[in-house]
């Protein structure tokens, strides 16, 4: 039988829970937005702080080394709960934390001085930090966009196998496993250590993970969309161009491009500011898209200058969803002060031929299409 040391034990988890702590103190001064890795950081030294008590134990006065030091850990488990509220963008409910520690610490009064009582002691803190590990648990598996569901249930899955390691550890302490001696040789308390050891580990690695994954759809987001206007920027679109392109050849199918620019829009710049301009192309972007299909895709490829592609679209039906848009838009009412502010917009449309497989030539038949609306008198759609 494997002989398990529990003060190395409780002194590893000290080790292990403080570098947690730096972890993730050192990942929140990489992204101080994320509020969740600070409280995640302040948890573990919680829980440092406390296993550093418990392996004092002897040589501090009792009252730290065991109803200071379980609430240490309970508060440190209820921290890691509050960061995960806080990844989740949920409402901190404080009462919960502050209840668990609260009932831990008097319970723990009662159980040390009034009806000195190891097993029972054991037990609460099992079950009290069992619970605030299986809330955390469920608001992870609850509160889930899909780009986010696998690595939430990851760390759930933590979170949970915890829980359940420390009912079990209640039920087999209330079965009758007792411990007298804290530091004496028992699988049941080498297994608890080893549980927390493991734990904050893994812990550490799944919130690292999950901050990870939003940072890098929030990177990916900014470099595909427009700020302004949240549909695909230049590079983005582009790029959705080629793939449509090269999937049109493959199936043989129809592709049709709008190019549409905003008339006289300098003019509203001049008019209004600049930062009515924005509102102004704000709102074209929304009822341009209100116009489109599910399946064409919109991108702001210029200043005012918007482009668009229609999967499956001839040359006829194209035309068709140019004037949806172009109503779209110059029924659109924008108000400044009271003043409606009307817009128009030209449109050229460009249609796929069967030997085309350029972007950039597709691309410029609707440029001209779109030069021809203009020198038409603007309010146009030109092909
Ligand atoms: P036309 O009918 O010939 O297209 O005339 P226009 O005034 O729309 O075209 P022009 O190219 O002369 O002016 C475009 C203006 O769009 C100039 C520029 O200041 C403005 N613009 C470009 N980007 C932005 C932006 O992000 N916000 C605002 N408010 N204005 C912008
Ligand atoms: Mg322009
Ligand atoms: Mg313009």
């Amino acid at each position: 039988m494997i002989e398990l040391d529990i003060r190395t034990l409780s002194l590893v988890a000290v080790l292990v829970t403080l570098l947690m702590a730096c972890a993730m103190l050192l990942l929140w001064r990489l992204n101080p937005e994320e509020r969740s890795a600070r409280s995640w950081a302040i948890g573990n030294a919680a829980i440092a702080i406390g296993f550093l008590c418990i392996g004092f134990r002897g040589i501090l006065p009792l009252f730290i080394s065991v109803p200071v030091a379980n609430t240490s850990i309970v508060l440190g488990y209820g921290l890691l709960l509050v960061g995960v509220w806080e990844f989740l963008g949920q409402s901190k409910r404080w009462w919960i934390v502050v209840s668990a520690t609260a009932f831990v610490f008097f319970s723990f009064l009662y159980f040390t001085y009034l009806s000195p009582d190891i097993p029972s002691r054991i037990v609460i803190v099992s079950l009290v930090i069992a619970a605030l590990s299986g809330v955390s648990a469920q608001c992870l598996l609850k509160d889930r966009t899909p780009r986010m569901r696998k690595i939430q249930a990851l760390t759930a899955a933590v979170f949970g196998l915890h829980a359940l390691y420390l009912s079990l550890r209640s039920i087999l302490t209330l079965a009758g496993v007792h411990i007298q001696d804290l530091f004496a040789s028992n699988w049941v308390q080498g297994l608890a250590f080893l549980d927390v050891i493991v734990s904050a580990i893994c812990l550490t690695f799944a919130f690292t993970s999950m901050i990870n994954r939003r940072l890098q759809f929030h990177l990916n987001h900014l470099a595909s969309y427009d700020l302004l206007t949240e549909v695909f920027n230049r590079r983005a679109f582009e790029q959705a161009a080629v793939r449509e392109m090269s999937r049109c050849a493959r199936h043989k199918t129809m592709l049709s491009v709008l190019l549409l620019d905003i008339d006289h829009f300098k003019r509203i710049n001049d008019r209004y500011g600049h930062s009515v301009g924005d509102q102004v192309l704000k709102s074209t972007a929304t009822a341009i898209v209100g116009a489109l299909r599910k399946e064409d895709v919109l991108g702001r490829i210029g200043g005012e200058e918007f482009c668009m592609l229609l999967p499956e679209s001839d040359q006829e039906s194209a035309i068709d969803i140019s004037e949806r848009v172009r109503m779209a838009v110059c029924t659109n009412t924008i108000t400044h002060e009271g003043q409606t502010i009307s817009i128009t917009v030209s449109i050229g449309v460009a249609t796929i031929q069967p030997d085309d497989t350029s972007w950039i030539s597709l691309f410029q038949i609707a440029d001209q299409a779109l030069y021809r609306a203009k020198a038409g008198g603007r309010n146009l759609i030109a092909i």
